[in-house]
């Protein structure tokens, strides 16, 4: 009554299976089959009855009269384990999971973990058993305990409320099978082409050969556990169940090399010596590039006269490979691949997220733009969001409160009578509370108000739309409604319909539902080249199959180790007889596929891979290689042939990069891409040629506009961005471009900076000539705190401050700071007079460069004056010195950023000081940095005659040679600005926030990362 027929790897018993059946009338044998491809091919062709394995445990129940049972779905099950969680997370009675308990991932996880063990045939009582044999102390056993505790309550309420899971179902039904009467509808079941099953599912299989012939056909042999690890279990545990084991040794006819692989693979390393003229290896360079070769290749197999029905796709996971079905599509190949988006990513699903989002928060800014924002509510109801978000380039909103109040006071038209008013009052009604079948209909009601057929049909008619577009939000909307429906049915099913739900967890089981949700645009051709994922491959042989995405880390495909229970004590639990799936289990799984993808080709193979920094190619194929004579599998490459171009966007692209075409194919592609092709394509290549004005060197026209733009006033900061990369210098100072950014509810840097330059230079300008070493400390600190809280009512009224809740904590950082700077200026001043100096502070915020300052200060470079402008801190004098002060908010630059040319603004300082003060009988003893981070004199440059000074180790030893350095850098950045010569050469590692970051072709050509690094004042 029981057979197990163990077939070789790339074999199926299913035919013969199904010439058995046909003995039966129809219906009284079945075929039972593990997917879905599998048995829409047996049932097309209409010969006999297929099923899927959850068919006869369901049908059973029915045929016994035991269907008063309710099944539970998963999503169902889910909820009731969140509702256990919550209640002994409530009750106290959760230690070790307390932490996690609330995460959303928490609850799907324990019931998955659930899952494995009802599926492992472990009831809440052998569980149970387990764990105290185990013994497990401290937080390993407080875990055990509780998931024990859950696991446990978990049967109670189905048994109590007549529920059952899946495996569930199968229990039910192996018990109904163990009654002497129960009715069995079939008099055999045929089995083909599992790969295994699991403890319930062998229980029952063992339940159901007791009451009818069932025949089982398994890839397999129980002496070669290298080669069908993944069905040796089942296989094993089978036999030990009863069933007689026949091997079968017959082989498919296939090509010579690819019968080796079915022969050898895994059981001994023959080398096959032959050419291998039936499989190819194809490498590409991008996911795309990969596609486009394999889709080639089939055109060209198509063209020779091959059948889409004879060619088989295989990948491991479909969701890598997105744009495939377009790509099809671009080729003409027809797939059984549907055209499918998310149905998440479409506008409208954005549009209601985001009014979920402003329900649950109404007072955020954020949350209110991007309502505002999305296109949908653009579509809908024409509002401009783009200006809102301009705005807030301009002005900082600490709440939507205030920029609501804004906007309405500035013409921009949000009031509750107008649509745009009435989405955003919908959002603030939306209850915080409430049962799912009180959300649902609101919801439901809404989407039906904007009457989309109506609305969007009528812009189809008028061109505005396309047939595409227009199917897309019609079928949206039909989601949408199912999505509702669905979250309805659910917590009904859970018996939690009368529960009140917060707001934030309906939008979290919306989103959840919604992210399983594809939109169908158009199904696949089932007489198209078939696509399969490979762990549906076995028991099916094409001629010609193609295996995409070997590559590592995509096939081999490795599962992550479930961390509720990891693999170690998955191997322990197995010692206790709980025998749970490990990741090592996964990955057998994963070699099976990838052998029964390989077996299923009889006339060719085509194996593909590409290769990037990530990954290379998968451990697969290397190892593939070693059955096959040496070099036969060597990796082909895709070669730009302008004759070997197999749709009509690759030949324009090859046409296009090609020289001196005829005048037809000119004439074709002029009107095919546009009468600029010929530019537009040369682009490529001349935006990588040196000195191009692609890298930034703009050439003799742009050079006069400049000059006569900019004038010929030099800042250090300006030096600086030349300096530091000189296509940085044109995007922010030439085309005067800035990221288009919000205003922050922080304090730019940059107006920290001014904030203590301004507070020091108010207080020194107080103290001028004065030791304030010699003053009380208390009276210092008052009158720095004075002027710290007038600048702080200027910078306010300027916006520069903004009154957010952190700014109370943000000023209070600020002042420890300058309270840490008056205790260090006090020490440096001490330690001075104590050396018998009285070097103090004369002059601040000191100006030069232009006539207003009095102090014009200029070069002769190559002919023409170049006007330098600058701002000195501070200057500190004694009878017999003087010396420059620049206050940094973080550190200062090094004696390396000057030798680079990096550091402009010292060395400008002291030519400036040097040429102002060269009459004075004073001596220059350079100039220093002030760092506020901390706190203390860092870095500068200095004469050999500064090195009394209390902070510094040494001084120059050439202070003639560190001047005219100064001089040739200025003039070298002076004549690059002039000269318009702004390529990327970036100094040090560009920094994330550069303008020029997006459109620069620096990253291209170059191996540098981008990393932040701040610059300072
Ligand atoms: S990203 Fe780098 S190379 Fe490009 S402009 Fe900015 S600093 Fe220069």
């Amino acid at each position: 009554m029981a057979d197990l027929f163990c077939v070789r790897i790339g074999e199926t018993m299913r035919s013969k299976f199904a010439e058995h059946i046909k003995q039966y009338a129809y219906g009284e044998a079945l075929l039972v089959l593990p997917n879905r491809f599998l048995l829409q091919s047996e049932q097309q062709k209409g010969m006999v009855r297929a099923v899927n394995m959850d068919y006869l445990p369901n049908e059973i129940l029915r045929a016994n009269k035991r269907d008063r049972f309710a099944m539970l779905s998963r999503r169902s099950q889910e909820i009731i384990v969140r509702k256990l969680i919550d209640d002994k997370k409530n009750a106290g009675e959760l230690r070790y999971l307390l932490n996690i308990a609330d995460a959303d991932s928490f609850a799907k996880i324990v019931t998955g973990f659930i899952g494995e063990l009802s599926r492992a045939g472990t009831t809440a009582e052998e569980f149970a058993d387990a764990l105290s044999a185990w013994e497990r102390k401290n937080c390993y056993g407080l875990k055990d305990e509780e998931i024990s505790s859950i696991y446990n309550d978990y049967r109670k309420i189905l048994k109590k409320n007549n529920w059952y899971d899946i495996d569930g179902l199968y229990r039910l039904a192996t018990i109904e099978l163990q009654r002497p009467d129960s009715i069995i509808p079939w008099q055999a079941l045929f089995f083909s082409d599992f790969y295994q099953f699991d403890h319930l599912q062998l229980e029952f299989i063992a339940a159901i050969k007791d009451k009818c012939k069932v025949s089982i056909g398994i890839v397999g042999d129980l002496k070669n556990d290298e080669l069908y690890g993944a069905t040796l279990n089942t296989i094993s545990d089978l036999v030990g169940r009863g069933f007689e084991l026949h091997k079968v040794d017959t082989l498919i006819d296939r090509k010579e090399e690819l019968q080796h692989f079915c022969l050898y693979w895994k059981d001994n390393k023959c080398v096959y010596e032959k050419n291998v003229e039936n499989i190819r290896v194809f490498e590409a360079t991008s996911s795309e590039n990969e596609m486009r070769t394999v889709l080639e290749d089939i055109k060209r197999e198509i063209y020779d006269g091959t059948n889409y029905e004879e060619i088989l796709l295989v990948v491991r996971n479909l969701d890598s490979y997105n744009g495939l079905r377009n790509l099809f599509d671009e080729y003409g190949i027809p797939s059984t691949l549907p055209k499918i988006t998310s149905f998440l990513a479409q506008p409208m699903v954005e549009l209601i997220n985001n009014l979920l989002n402003l329900a649950k928060n109404d007072y955020d800014v954020n949350i209110f733009c991007d309502l505002l924002c999305c296109n949908f509510a653009k579509l809908l109801y024409d509002f401009d969001g783009e200006k809102v978000t301009e705005l807030r380039t301009k002005l900082y909103f600490p709440n939507s409160e205030q920029l609501k109040k804004y906007l309405n006071s500035n013409g921009y038209t949000i009031e509750a009578n107008n649509d745009i008013g009435k989405l955003l009052n919908w959002a603030a009604n939306l209850p915080a509370y409430a049962k799912t079948d009180e959300y649902c209909p609101l919801l439901r009601d809404l989407i039906k108000d904007w009457h989309l057929a109506e609305r969007f049909g009528q812009y189809y008619k008028q061109g505005n739309l396309s047939l595409e577009e227009l199917k897309n939000i019609l079928l949206t909307e039909k989601i949408c409604y199912e999505v509702l429906d669905e979250i309805e049915k659910v917590y009904k099913e859970s018996k939690e319909a009368e529960k009140k739900i917060q707001i934030d967890d309906f939008s979290n089981i919306w989103r959840e539902i919604a992210s399983e949700k594809d939109v169908i645009l158009e199904n696949g051709n089932p007489q198209g080249v078939c696509v399969l994922e490979a762990a549906n491959v076995q028991g099916i042989y094409y001629k010609h199959i193609y295996i995409m995405g070997l590559r590592e880390n995509e096939f081999p495909s490795l599962k992550q180790e479930n961390w509720l229970y990891n693999d170690n004590e998955r191997n322990d639990l197995k010692m206790l007889g709980i025998d749970l799936k490990s990741s090592g289990s996964a990955l057998l799984e994963d070699q099976f596929f990838f052998a029964s993808s390989i077996a299923a080709a009889t006339q060719s193979l085509t194996l593909s891979y590409y290769v990037d920094d990530e990954a290379s190619a998968s451990g697969y194929l290397n190892e593939l290689k070693q059955y096959y004579k040496e070099n036969s599998l060597q990796a082909l490459t895709n070669k730009k042939d302008i004759s070997d171009c197999w749709s009509e966007e690759q030949y324009v692209e090859k046409l296009c990069g090609l020289q001196g075409l005829a005048e037809k194919e000119r004439n074709w592609l002029a009107e095919r891409v546009g009468k600029d092709y010929e530019i537009r394509s040369s682009l490529d290549k001349v935006r990588f040629v040196k000195n191009s004005p692609y890298q930034g060197c703009l050439g003799n026209e742009s050079k006069k506009k400049i000059r006569k733009s900019m004038g010929e006033y030099y800042s250090p900061s300006a030096l600086e961005l030349y300096a530091s990369c000189p296509f940085k210098f044109m995007v922010s100072k030439v085309w005067q471009t800035a990221a288009w950014q919000e205003v922050s509810d922080e304090t730019e840097a940059v107006d920290q900076g001014d904030l203590y330059h301004i507070v020091l230079a108010r207080f020194f300008n107080r103290y001028l000539g004065k030791n304030i070493s010699s003053e009380e400390t208390s009276i210092l600190e008052s009158k720095l705190q004075e002027i710290f809280h007038s600048v702080c009512e200027e910078f306010l009224l300027l916006g520069k401050l903004k009154k957010t809740d952190f700014l109370d904590a943000e000023l209070q950082q600020i002042w420890t700071k300058l309270l840490r700077v008056l205790t260090a200026e006090i020490a440096y001043q001490k330690d001075l007079s104590a050396s018998r100096r009285n070097l103090l502070p004369a002059f601040v915020e000191w100006g030069f460069g232009t006539n207003k300052t009095g102090h014009a200060f200029f070069r002769e470079i190559d002919g023409e004056k170049a006007y330098f402008i600058g701002r000195i801190d501070r200057i500190d004098v004694d009878e017999e010195n003087l010396f420059i002060t620049d206050y940094k908010r973080t550190k200062g630059p090094g004696k390396k950023d000057f030798e680079i040319g990096l550091d402009m603004q010292m060395p400008l300082y002291v030519l400036a000081a040097e040429e102002f003060f060269a009459n004075d009988s004073r001596t220059l003893l350079g100039g220093g940095y002030f760092s506020i981070e901390a706190a203390q004199r860092k870095n500068g440059y200095w004469r050999k005659e500064a090195e009394f000074l209390p902070w510094l180790k040494k001084g120059s030893e050439n202070w003639q040679a560190f001047l005219e350095k100064a001089e040739d850098n200025l003039a070298s950045c002076v004549q690059g600005i002039r000269a318009a010569n702004y390529y990327t050469e970036p100094k040090m590692q560009c920094p994330s926030y550069c303008p020029g970051i997006d459109i620069c072709r620096y990253s291209l050509v170059s191996e540098l990362q981008e990393e932040g690094s701040e610059t300072d004042d």
